[in-house]
């Protein structure tokens, strides 16, 4: 919507100063009054566009920057809040979520299908896990996403789950 109110407005303002320079030079009396009020009505809507881009709704319908399918997710649970882990220590477990749960087609995203055994949602975990630890991001922490806990020290990493054994994954928290 936003969008094609941009290139309406360009072709307003086109059309517009089209008419006003072909009335001169015509000495056409009509034509140029014509142009200057329909150039007036571009920069209104030029004036809606701007105003509608502050408010943020201009682009995010018509272009979505990332396609669900395209999202790349490099762990298989999330926390309830962003920054959860800001008000943990280090010895403190918090509880996660899986993603599958929230998703309608959780396998389109590299997520394992709801009913997965505990051994296939490990080893997608851990593979996805691989791709994020090989950035090594600091503010990461640990889980398991058997368990579905998570603690916010990554010195943790790849060391038993406290619970299941299975070595700790690296978790971001946003
Ligand atoms: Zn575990």
């Amino acid at each position: 919507m936003a969008k094609k109110l941009k290139a309406f407005a360009i072709e307003l303002w086109v059309l517009g100063m089209a008419a006003f320079l072909f009335g001169e030079m015509a000495g056409s009396k009509f034509l140029p009054i014509l142009g200057i009020w329909v150039s007036i009505s571009a920069i209104l809507v030029s004036g809606i566009y701007f105003v509608m881009s502050m408010f943020g709704s201009a682009g995010t319908n018509d272009e979505p920057i990332i396609e669900a399918g395209e999202m790349i997710l490099t762990q298989v649970d999330s926390t309830e809040n962003f920054n959860d882990n800001e008000n943990l220590d280090a010895g403190e477990w918090i509880k996660t979520t899986p993603l599958n749960e929230l998703m309608d087609d959780p396998e389109s995203m590299g997520l394992p299908v709801l009913g997965s055994s505990e051994d296939e949602v490990y080893r997608i975990a851990s593979d996805l896990s691989s791709i994020r630890e090989s950035f090594s991001i600091p503010e990461d922490g640990v889980y398991c996403p058997v368990c579905n806990v998570a603690n916010a020290d990554l010195q943790k990493l790849r060391t038993p789950c406290p619970t299941c054994g299975r070595e700790l994954l690296t978790f971001g928290w946003d």
